[in-house]
């Protein structure tokens, strides 16, 4: 370890930057954010620090760099573009034992700034020992990801009832009570803004601290979680936080590993998957879901897609509020939609489709769709779940009055690195799939957008035309 990384308390301290451009603005924000006083000294002042001086939260020093002005200092930062300056602020600073930052050059510093979270009170410092920078921040926007918006609310919320549970239990008992809240309701509850039904959470956990069994037990949730088309990048940061948060996670084909491995380290997994249309299985998920949430589990439901997208979640939550089980539904990215970006469709285009309709191609379905409806120009039809059906749905769409070059395109494995798009049109797409053997899931997808986007998009040459002069005038 190069360095050893500390806290400092800065709190009406005196800081004392050199520079007056951008980046020893950076520097002045974050001394003043722990409180620090500061003073500048530069020749001249970039705006914002021009306008913090002006409203007397900011010393301006329009002098020369003097080690005099070391006087009473606790910490200096050297923020010229001069680098024997520096070296000079460096050199007076270490004499006189004032911890010294000099921007860009970690030899001449004692101190270097991390790349910060901030959810205070909760702070994470990264640092790469100023090696690499960029590298430090880009490790920082991971775990930032990985940390919800209101981690520094929660903090609070713990901090705030600390008191009350030293008072209520034995040393011994209370780094236990504190881990159950950290993973528990109560925490979720804070997360979520819900600061009430925290405290009736947060107490019931302390009931139970205090009494053991003779206690009632917390119930259970369920968090009906989209888990998106497969690339774990596009998963939202709240799936990743409650998968995080769960005690187990159902989960069915659809999920890949990648994804499922981002879920807490010790949470049991379970797979449930089902062939589509299965009734059996589907009341097995049901009763699981009931059985465990009742049992006091945190239970992570996770689906392909989204899970109100021909995604049985409507059942599900059906039966949670037959059992009087609290549940969360997080939204996913729906496959159709990571496989027209993934493919390069637009599902709905000024020129090209005013609507598009998302259908379900199994066979059970396929009386209760209006063929003449989808069959019309101008629209774009995506079929779930319709590959054993192809020919079958083709056919219907041809009857219907759909013309044979009307575009087509499938797009199987959507988002993961074994995603495939074949193109062609309407009347030779299912042939075309069964020669290149296409895997599922897959999707098919009718209408103009469908077209090979230099196709598809010829109609608005014209208008392309015009944005590129128009651009070249600007
Ligand atoms: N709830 C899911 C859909 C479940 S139905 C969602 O919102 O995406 C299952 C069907 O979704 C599959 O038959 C297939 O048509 C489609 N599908 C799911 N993931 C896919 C993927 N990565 N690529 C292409 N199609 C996919």
């Amino acid at each position: 370890m190069d360095y050893l990384p500390l806290f400092l308390r800065l709190t009406g301290e005196i800081a004392l930057v050199v520079g007056g451009g951008r980046v020893a603005a950076r520097k002045v924000e974050w001394l003043r954010r722990a409180g620090a006083r500061v003073t500048v000294v530069a020749p001249e002042l970039v705006a914002e620090l021009e306008e913090l001086c002006a409203r007397g939260e900011l010393r301006h020093r329009r002098e020369r760099f003097a080690a005099s002005q070391l006087e009473g200092v606790a910490v200096a930062v050297a923020a010229t573009d001069e680098s024997a300056l520096n070296a000079a602020v460096s050199a007076a600073a270490r004499t006189r034992r004032i911890p010294v930052n000099v921007v860009d050059s970690a030899e001449l510093s004692t101190f270097i700034f991390p790349a910060i979270i901030d959810r205070s009170p909760v702070v994470v410092a990264v640092s790469s020992a100023g090696e690499a920078p960029v590298l430090a921040r880009a490790v920082r926007q991971r775990i930032e990801a990985l940390l919800p918006g209101r981690l520094g609310v929660l903090a609070r919320f713990l901090g705030a009832r600390r008191a009350r549970v030293q008072s209520a239990l034995p040393a011994a008992a209370r780094r236990a009570l504190w881990e159950r809240l950290i993973g528990g309701r109560a925490a979720g509850e804070v997360l979520a803004g819900d600061e009430p039904a925290a405290e009736q959470s947060f107490a019931r956990e302390l009931d139970r601290a205090r009494l053991g069994a003779a206690a009632p037990a917390a119930p259970g949730e369920v968090y009906l979680i989209g888990a998106g088309p497969g690339d774990p990048e596009l998963l939202t940061l709240r799936a990743l936080q409650l998968l995080q948060e769960a005690d187990v996670i159902l989960y069915d084909r659809l999920v890949p590993p990648a994804i499922l491995e981002r879920a807490r380290r010790d949470a049991e997994r379970i797979f449930v998957g089902k062939e589509s249309g299965d009734p059996g299985l589907q009341q097995g998920i049901h009763e699981l879901l009931v059985r465990l949430a009742l049992a006091g589990k945190r239970v992570a439901r996770l689906k392909g897609g989204d899970p109100f997208v021909f995604g049985r979640g409507g059942e599900e939550i059906e039966v949670l509020r037959a059992h009087g089980i609290p549940y969360r539904v997080v939204p996913g990215i729906t496959a159709a939609l990571g496989a027209a970006a993934a493919a390069d469709i637009p599902l709905t285009h000024r020129r090209l489709a005013h609507s598009v309709t998302f259908v379900s191609g199994h066979a059970g379905a396929q009386d209760s769709l209006d063929w003449r409806a989808l069959a019309q120009p101008r629209q774009t039809v995506v079929v779930y779940m319709g590959m054993s059906e192809l020919p079958r749905i083709v056919a219907r769409l041809r009857a219907a009055g759909a013309a044979s070059d009307r575009p087509a395109a499938i797009v199987a494995q959507a988002t993961l690195a074994t995603q495939r798009v074949l193109r062609a049109p309407l009347a030779a797409i299912a042939a075309l799939a069964l020669r290149e053997r296409i895997a599922p899931p897959a999707l098919l997808i009718v209408g103009e957008v469908a077209a090979a986007p230099a196709v598809a998009l010829a109609a608005s040459d014209a208008e392309l035309a015009s944005i590129a002069v128009s651009g070249a005038c600007a």
